[in-house]
C-alpha cells in the first residue's frame, strides 16, 4: 500500500494544474512536494528587477481561473506569485503541499508497482503515481568561465536575486543577453554608475504592448462575455506570433517577415551604426527565444552602458578579462546565464525505472522523447508535464492544461480498471516520435542561420524537442488520444 496515490513534484503552475485536475477527477489522495517555501515555481524563484511575463496575461493564466486583477497587459512577476497563491488557496491545495522539501531521487519498485521517492530529509515516500511538475527553467546555469567562483565582489544569478544588495552607484557587469537580461538591463541601467554588458550572441528584441489595464478593461474581465473576448483576442495573438511562426515557418508567409521587422526596430532604437551592428543577430528570428521590451535596445545609447562583444577569457579578482586583453572592473557581477534546459543533465533528480535505467540514461541512449510529451516507455506510472515534444511555444498554461488532462485521463483509467501499473506502449511512443521527426522540417529551427544562434532549444543530439503543432491540436489530442496506447496491468 503506497503512502499516497499520487506524488506531485513542484508547486509551480504545473503542479497546481495537476492537483486541480486530479481533484476534479475525484483523485484527492496526493501530496505536492516543493523545494521552495512558497508557490509559483519560476515566479517564486525569479525576482530580479523588471521580471514580468512576455505573453499577454489574458493567456498566461488558467482557462478555468481567469483573473480580473491583472494591473497591466503583461503582468509583473509579483502579480504572478500572488495569482499562484490565490489558486492554491481557492482550490484548497496548501495543506497538501510540503514546502522546503526536495526530491533527491525516485525509484520504481516493480514488485509493489509503486514509486519510492527519496527526499532531502532522508525520508522515503511511496506513491502509486509520480508526476514530475518540476518545470524546465529550474536549475540555474552558471557560466563555464575561469575564476567565476572567485570574483571578489558580489555575484548573483538572476534566478537567485539578492535584494539586500543596493546597486545604486555601483559598477555592475552582467553576463548574458537572453530574455532575462532584456528585462534586467533597462531596469538597473538608470541607477548604477556603470553597466558593462557582456554579449556572446545578440538577441532579437521586439516592442511590447505593455500598458496599464484601464478600469473598463478590468471591469470587462469580470463579465463572462468580456472575459471570453479578451481571451480569444489574446490567444489568437499568441498563436500567430509564437507557434504558427516557429512551428509552421516554411508554410507561413508572415513568419519570414519577422527579421525585417526586427532590423527596422533596431534602426529606430539604436543611433550608432557600429553599436547597432553588434546588437544585430545573425540568425533568423525564432531560432532562439526573442526578447520583448520597449527600452532594452535604447538602453545601449546611454553613456553609462557599455556593450562588450569580445569573448570573456576569465574573471580575475574584481574584473572581467576579455580575449583582447581588456579588463572591466566591477563591484557586482550578474549572471544572466539562464538554465539547464533540453538536456539530460537538466533533471532535478534521478528517476530510475524498473530495469534500473535512469531517465537521463534512457534519453542519452535513445534521444529525448516522450509520448505526447507526457510519458516514456519503460517508466511506468510516471508522467511529466513539460516533457520533450510537448511544448508548442505558446503560453505555458496551454501546455499545462493539455498535459495534465492527458495524465489525469491515464491515472483515472488505471483506477477504473483497478490497474496498479500503467505504461505507454513502445509502439505508441515510436509512432509519436516518428510523427515529430516527419513534421519537424517545417519548423524555423532547421534554417541554416540557426547554427549561429547558440540556442538552448537544440539538445546535444542537435534535436529540438519542441512539438511541431499548434495549441488547438495539442489541446485536442490530450482529450482524444487512444487510451489503448497505454498498457494497464497489475
Ligand atoms: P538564456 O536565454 O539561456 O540566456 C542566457 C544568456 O547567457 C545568453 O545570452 C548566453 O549566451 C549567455 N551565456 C551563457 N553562458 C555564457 C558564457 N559562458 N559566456 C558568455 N555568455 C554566456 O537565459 P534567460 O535569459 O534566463 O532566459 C531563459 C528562458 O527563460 C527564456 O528563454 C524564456 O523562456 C524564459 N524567460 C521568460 C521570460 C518571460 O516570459 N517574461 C523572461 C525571462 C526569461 P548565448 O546566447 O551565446 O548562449
Amino acid at each position: 500500500m503506497a503512502d499516497y496515490h499520487t506524488l506531485i513534484v513542484g508547486a509551480g503552475f504545473s503542479g497546481i494544474g495537476t492537483a486541480v485536475n486530479l481533484d476534479k477527477a475525484g483523485l484527492r489522495d496526493y501530496l505536492i512536494v516543493e523545494a521552495g517555501d512558497g508557490v509559483g515555481g519560476t515566479w517564486f524563484w525569479n525576482r530580479y528587477p523588471g521580471v514580468a511575463v512576455d505573453i499577454p496575461s489574458f493567456s498566461y493564466q488558467f482557462s478555468f481561473e481567469q483573473s480580473p486583477a491583472w494591473s497591466r497587459t503583461y503582468a509583473p512577476g509579483r502579480e504572478l506569485r500572488a495569482y499562484a497563491e490565490h489558486c492554491v488557496d481557492k482550490y484548497r491545495l496548501r495543506s497538501r503541499i510540503r514546502f522546503d522539501t526536495e526530491v533527491s531521487g525516485a525509484m520504481f519498485d516493480a514488485d509493489e508497482n509503486l514509486w519510492r521517492v527519496e527526499l532531502n530529509t532522508g525520508e522515503v515516500i511511496t506513491a502509486r503515481f509520480l508526476v514530475n511538475a518540476s518545470g524546465v527553467l529550474t536549475i540555474p546555469k552558471l557560466p563555464d568561465i575561469d575564476g567565476v567562483d572567485s570574483f571578489s565582489g558580489v555575484t548573483m544569478h538572476t534566478a537567485r536575486w539578492d535584494h539586500t544588495q543596493d546597486l545604486t552607484g555601483k559598477r555592475v557587469a552582467i553576463i548574458g543577453t537572453g530574455a532575462t537580461a532584456v528585462q534586467v538591463i533597462p531596469e538597473i541601467a538608470p541607477i548604477v554608475q556603470q553597466l558593462t554588458v557582456f554579449q556572446r550572441t545578440p538577441i532579437w528584441c521586439f516592442p511590447k504592448f505593455d500598458v496599464p489595464l484601464p478600469a473598463a478593461a478590468r471591469w470587462a474581465m469580470r463579465v463572462p462575455g468580456g472575459r471570453t473576448l479578451h481571451r480569444l483576442l489574446s490567444q489568437a495573438y499568441v498563436e500567430f506570433t509564437f507557434p504558427l511562426a516557429a512551428q509552421y515557418f516554411t508554410i507561413n508567409p508572415f513568419a519570414k517577415r519577422a527579421d525585417a521587422a526586427g532590423r527596422a526596430y533596431l534602426r529606430r532604437e539604436v543611433r550608432d551604426p557600429v553599436l547597432r551592428d553588434k546588437l544585430t543577430p545573425r540568425y533568423a528570428v525564432g531560432c532562439k527565444r526573442p526578447g520583448f521590451h520597449n527600452t532594452y535596445l535604447s538602453t545601449f545609447n546611454r553613456d553609462n552602458v557599455a556593450l562588450v562583444t569580445e569573448p570573456i577569457e576569465k574573471i580575475t579578482g574584481s574584473a572581467v578579462a576579455t580575449a583582447d586583453g581588456s579588463t572591466y572592473e566591477a563591484d557586482v557581477l550578474i549572471l544572466a546565464t539562464g538554465f539547464k534546459v533540453m538536456d539530460v543533465d537538466a533533471m532535478t533528480f534521478d528517476i530510475t525505472g524498473p530495469g534500473g535505467q535512469t531517465l537521463s540514461a534512457f534519453w542519452e541512449e535513445h534521444r529525448m522523447q516522450a509520448y505526447e510529451g507526457v510519458s516514456i516507455p519503460g517508466f511506468p506510472n510516471y508522467f511529466t508535464v513539460m516533457g520533450p515534444y510537448g511544448y508548442v511555444g505558446s503560453s505555458y498554461f496551454a501546455l499545462i492544461e493539455a498535459q495534465t488532462h492527458h495524465l489525469v485521463r491515464c491515472i483515472a483509467q488505471a483506477d477504473r480498471r483497478a490497474a496498479h501499473r500503467v505504461e505507454v506502449r513502445q509502439e505508441a511512443n515510436d509512432r509519436y516520435f516518428a510523427e515529430m521527426m516527419r513534421k519537424r522540417h517545417r519548423q524555423i529551427f532547421w534554417q541554416d542561420s540557426c547554427r549561429n544562434a547558440n540556442s538552448y532549444y537544440f539538445d546535444r543530439n542537435g534535436d529540438v524537442p519542441l512539438r511541431p503543432a499548434s495549441t488547438p491540436e495539442a489541446y485536442w489530442r490530450s482529450r482524444s488520444f487512444d487510451l489503448d496506447d497505454y498498457r494497464f496491468t497489475g
